[in-house]
């Protein structure tokens, strides 16, 4: 476990997943080859990938094939959709039994496995051997929103590995104290994060926001405070990521977090829609990367959480490349360092435009 956190722009799943397993030199992680591998993707749902709630299948692919190219083959993966929806129907619908056959590799509904209790900060949990029984776990999660825990990532990825009886107290103890405790139990000795089209709000997806980003790190508690920032959020808004700090159990400062850019953002094609697509109507892309732009959508969001965004007024936020020596009134990324309002990065961050926000509306 290092502070590292590497990041990866584009919109190939696939080759940004190797390019990632390469940086974090994987095989080398692992070490020995009978090492027991186990593969954590997000299916907390049965559901596409484009609609921002599953870990694009591509991602397993490339790693499946990372693996085997480099001689291990004890790999199982397993998951466990939330209460309620059957595990096996996210299976199917990705291709997951195909995929276990080409690769010959355990596909495991973690709702059937066995499991053992394991308390940590007095919260007492059923966990699945699988997970347990692990010499080196692949966490897989998505970047996206979620209407209770507001950020749902590498920490909270973890809940699929719990029978559904624990999934239902976790809800009956609030999730954040839980999830905090889950963490601390189990460590995931990689994470390869989808944040190609993460939802904006919502974990079962329906609003994804194209991001065309993925990254990769070692230590679960700093990725999710970094991560928070990638959305808008400071590390204490995230409960769970607070409950972390409180319990000694990880480093939640992401100004403690190395990160490295593989390469830089590409430029976005998608149009928004939904609660992405009203809160595009404050914006004005002109080429526009993905990234830069999913960062200012985040950032809306918290705005308008916060009942602050309609003081903007008929004002629109300046984004992109083709505002290079330009002076809009707002702008957004190094592209618009010319605005008169503006914030660095390239991309930006949402905490950061958010913070630019904040202090425009309230100085008027
Ligand atoms: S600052 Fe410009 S080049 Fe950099 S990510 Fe944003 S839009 Fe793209």
């Amino acid at each position: 476990m290092d502070n590292r956190i590497f990041l990866i722009y584009g919109k190939d799943p696939g080759s940004m997943t190797k390019a990632l397993l390469e940086a974090e030199k994987a095989a080398d992680l692992i070490g020995d080859r009978g090492k027991r591998i186990v593969l954590k993707p997000n299916f907390v749902i049965a559901g596409d990938p484009s609609d921002g709630a599953t870990t694009h299948t591509e991602i397993t692919v490339a790693v499946l094939e990372y693996l085997k190219d480099n001689g291990f083959s004890d790999i199982a993966i397993a998951e466990g959709s939330w209460v309620g929806s059957r595990t096996e129907e996210a299976f199917r619908m990705l291709g997951y039994y195909r995929l276990a056959d080409r690769f010959g590799v355990e596909l495991i509904d973690t709702k059937k496995d066995r499991f053992r209790k394991v308390t940590s900060h007095g919260i007492t949990m059923e966990i699945c051997e699988t997970a347990l029984n692990a010499d080196f776990i692949i966490n897989m999660p998505v970047l996206k929103g979620h209407c209770q825990t507001l950020m749902t990532h590498s920490m909270k990825n973890l809940k699929g590995f719990l029978s559904d009886r624990s999934k239902r107290d976790f809800h009956r103890l609030g999730l954040m104290k839980p999830i905090a405790a889950i963490a601390d139990i189990i460590h995931p000795d990689l994470i390869i994060s989808d944040s190609i089209c993460g939802d904006l709000d919502f974990e079962e997806g329906g609003t994804p926001v194209e991001t065309n980003r993925m990254m990769a790190a070692t230590d679960s508690i700093l990725f999710d405070a970094y991560s928070a920032g990638l959305m808008g959020f400071q590390p204490d808004d995230i409960g769970y990521i607070k409950e972390a700090r409180e319990m000694g159990i990880g480093d939640t400062d992401p100004s403690h977090a190395e990160v490295i850019e593989l390469n830089k953002p590409v430029v976005s094609s998608a149009k928004p829609h939904g609660t992405a697509q009203r809160l595009a109507a404050y914006t004005a892309p002109d080429d526009a990367c993905s990234a830069c732009f999913a960062s200012l959508i985040h950032a809306l969001k918290r705005l308008d959480d916060e009942g602050l965004l309609r003081r903007l007024g008929s004002r629109k936020i300046a984004i992109g490349q083709g505002y290079k020596g330009k002076k809009p009134e707002i702008g957004v990324g190094v592209c618009c360092s010319g605005a008169e309002h503006s914030v660095k990065g390239c991309p930006a961050s949402a905490d950061d435009i958010l913070a630019m926000l904040r202090g425009l509306i309230e100085q008027e």
